[in-house]
């Protein structure tokens, strides 16, 4: 059965670069009728906090993204320690014990010598006694998987055929001089005993997965079948990296993001698909397929999910808006022509409490000075509010008759005395609204 898992760390609030690996897996899961896995890899005690737990929880919740199974690794460290032992009786797992500064020694030298800086190890040279010297000099040793140097091959769901020279790798460490075991080491235990079918992440992730797949082996496990993802840049094609912590998930929905809208985008952005806005989940589970993503970076807007939430918004009935709408204060006899009026003319939601306070207490006025004579003219033909249905029709029709202005001449200096602005809903919709004139004070 088809299993993929999303897996991040709770060392930060997630973004839309870990949403895009956390919906790419989720929707090859749905798509196959198989299980989605949320996995927390907190096997770093000083750095996971509990709390980001819960936020990755409710983020994925408010996006609709389920998972079928929790799996935290900080409830699995025996398991990481059976595999450990497994990889000892390999032969293939050897304690080292050089200083990160010792280790920078060696990776300078060997730039200068126009060689790769991969771990030459000197620690497997070691006799046992040697190695007890240094332990009872230098406390306990890291301890590196021995790759094996042949070249490591798979077909990547998204990059094609990828072939890494396991000669150009240093041998990874797995386990901390403290005993704390690494991510490289719990993800492939976890992905083996949970049945991973498909593995999607970043491409930061390529060099990990041709190591992971010779402890895989080493381990007696099935390989799952790799894709991995280009990263986003920003719309000039600029490193997201430092951006992404103004681009979580938390933000944008604060920003009144709509869920849909950042779904459409991130399932299709750097696709062969063009990007619009899909309204049902079903149909972005249906069109997604790793292979139509290039390995080129792919660049995100954060404006454009902007017109997209616009766009859901404009297609949404009352009944669905009917608790925001109340939230907003405006009465229930009041509410569903509220929405009519405003729902084509706003980005998120929150510009509802705009249009509701310039409704409920009027707009300052925007009269250019051409107009000034012809506004106070026609404010004096306005009739007193409670306005109805009518009131536009009847006073700009007055007003034309009296001042012979017509078209754009005539109706836009009264939208903009009204409102403040040259854009809006229909005038004559609005109007039974609109309980403060303030052109008129
Ligand atoms: N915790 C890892 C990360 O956030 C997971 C990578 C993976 O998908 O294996 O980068």
């Amino acid at each position: 059965m088809t299993t993929t898992r999303f897996a991040p760390s709770p060392t930060g609030h997630i973004h839309v670069g870990n949403l895009r690996t956390a919906l790419m897996n989720y929707l090859i899961a749905r798509k196959a009728g198989g299980t989605f896995i949320l996995r927390i890899d907190d096997t770093d005690p000083e750095r996971s906090k509990e709390e980001y737990v819960d936020t990755i929880k409710e983020d994925l919740d408010w996006l609709g993204l389920h998972w079928d199974r929790l799996e935290r690794q900080s409830d699995r460290l025996d398991r990481y320690a059976d595999a450990a032992d497994a990889l000892r009786h390999t032969g293939r797992f050897y304690e080292a014990f050089e200083t990160p500064i010792e280790l920078d020694l060696k990776r300078k030298k060997q730039l200068n010598m126009g060689k790769p800086p991969v771990y030459d190890r000197a620690a497997m040279a070691l006799s046992e006694d040697e190695r007890q010297a240094l332990r009872v000099e230098r406390g306990q040793g890291v301890w590196r998987f021995k790759l094996n140097h042949a070249r490591i091959e798979w077909t990547d769901g998204i990059l094609g055929d990828v072939s890494i020279d396991a000669a150009s790798v240093s041998d990874p460490v797995l386990i901390r001089q403290d005993g704390q075991v690494l991510y490289t080491l719990a993800s492939v235990v976890d992905d083996t005993e949970m049945g991973v079918t498909d593995v999607v992440r970043g491409s930061d992730h390529v060099t990990n997965t041709a190591t992971q797949i010779q402890i895989i082996e080493a381990l007696g496990g099935n390989v799952p079948r790799f894709a991995h993802h280009s990263l986003l840049t920003g719309p000039q094609g600029e490193a997201l990296s430092k951006r992404l912590g103004t681009l979580s998930l938390r933000d944008l929905r604060e920003q009144g993001v709509a869920p849909i809208a950042l779904l459409s985008l991130m399932a299709r952005i750097g696709s062969s698909d063009p990007v619009e806005l899909e309204t049902d989940m079903g149909n972005l589970i249906e069109g997604f397929e790793p292979s139509k993503f290039g390995a080129a970076p792919t660049k995100f807007d954060v404006e454009d999910l902007f017109p997209l939430t616009a766009r859901y918004l404009q297609g949404l009935d009352f009944a669905a808006v009917v608790d925001r709408v109340a939230e907003v204060g405006v009465p229930p006899a009041k509410a569903g022509a509220f929405w009519n009026v405003t729902r084509d003319n706003i980005t998120t939601l929150a510009d509802l409490d705009k249009w509701w306070d310039l409704m409920s207490n009027g707009a300052d006025p925007l009269i250019d000075e051409e107009d000034a004579a012809f506004i106070s003219e026609a404010m004096a033909m306005l009739p007193d509010a409670p306005f109805d249905e009518s009131t536009w029709g009847v006073w700009t029709a007055r007003v034309k008759e009296a001042t012979g202005r017509k078209g754009r001449a005539l109706f836009m200096p009264l939208r903009k005395a009204l409102t403040g602005q040259s854009h809006g809903p229909d005038m004559g919709a609005l109007m039974p609204l609109l309980q403060v004139v303030k052109a008129r004070e």
